[in-house]
């Protein structure tokens, strides 16, 4: 086996009186894309902080490829976007990118930046000064920053916070695409459907606890997805589905659970009866259920 991207062992970090992290831990393999799933002041944002070097736990071990976190050696090949991330409002987007990679001694080439900011949607926007940007746009900005080096790890804080649907389309494709670049992602949020489309693990904190960890890419016996439809046209896909071999059980006013290969599929087969399905995700059964009994096991 490889060894792991990130290993912490019983790391605690307080801030005073408050324990933000307590004796978590953590293992995550390369080449993955790794979601770190818990309510607000679970501690997600203090172990991101601490794996990227910006602050020192209080007690525990921690390795980001087998060396101690902010060490030159961990900086180069590590990409973050932690909450509030820092730019100069006064520099254009692309002069944002050189410059804060110039902080880290990086010289990079117009063309890679360019590159980075095409890939986040601002290919447009690059001549703006940052200050003009809008939430959505600056959240782009320190994605194109967190990747313009090609780094062998993603840390990305609620990366989603202020995209738009379209932009939190770019980021799943975006994610992926890293992922299969060979790099390794970890990506936090409260949200355990947002994880959920585009995640191989999920690892749930609670209490600066790692309290489960759930892959989701083994194969399943037969993966499902939920389509969501116009409740009146429920039936009709029911049968278009049923028509093409393949089970569709209702699950819901305008939702029914398909047992079929891929959701394109699902898609394919829907549009082809002549309807647009709302929306098509994998259903990972019992992952909720899953993450509700860790909770509970934990003291909720
Ligand atoms: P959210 O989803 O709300 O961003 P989180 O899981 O990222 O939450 P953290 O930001 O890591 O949680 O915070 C964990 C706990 O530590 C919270 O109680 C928070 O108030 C506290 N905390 C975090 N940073 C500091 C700090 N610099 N000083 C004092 N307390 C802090």
């Amino acid at each position: 086996m490889t060894d792991p991207v990130i290993q912490a062992t019983g790391l605690s970090k307080s801030f005073k009186a408050t324990r933000a992290l307590d004796g978590c831990d953590v293992q995550i393999s390369t080449g993955r894309i790794v979601g770190l799933l818990g309510e607000n002041g679970a501690g997600k944002t203090t172990l991101m902080r601490i794996l990227a070097g910006l602050v020192r736990p209080t007690s525990g071990t921690v390795r980001v490829f087998g060396q101690p976190p902010g060490t030159s050696a961990v900086a180069g090949r590590i990409g973050v976007t932690i909450e509030g991330s820092a730019y100069y409002p006064w520099l254009s987007a692309h002069d944002n990118v050189a410059a804060l990679h110039r902080g880290f001694g990086r010289a990079l080439g117009p063309e890679r930046i360019a590159a980075a900011l095409g890939r986040v949607g601002l290919d447009q926007t690059g001549r703006r000064r940052a200050a003009t940007l809008s939430q959505g746009q600056r959240q782009r900005l320190a994605l194109a920053v967190a990747m313009a080096h090609e780094p062998d790890l993603l840390v990305l804080d609620e990366p989603a916070n202020g995209l738009d649907p379209t932009g939190m389309a770019d980021l799943r494709k975006l994610i992926v695409a890293e992922r299969d670049r060979g790099a390794t992602v970890l990506v936090s949020s409260h949200l355990l459907a947002e994880l959920e489309e585009f995640c191989d693990t999920v690892v749930m904190m609670h209490r600066g606890k790692v309290v489960g960890t759930r892959d989701l890419d083994q194969a399943e016996s037969s993966p499902r997805f939920l389509v969501e439809v116009q409740p009146g046209e429920l039936a009709a896909a029911q049968e278009a589905l049923e028509a093409a071999g393949v089970k569709a059980d209702q699950a819901g006013e305008g939702s029914l659970l398909v047992e079929i290969d891929s959701g394109r599929a699902a898609n394919q087969i829907l549009v082809g009866a002549g309807i647009v399905p709302e929306s098509v995700s994998p259903h990972h059964a019992g992952l909720e259920e899953y993450y509700f009994a860790r909770l509970k096991e934990a003291g909720e």
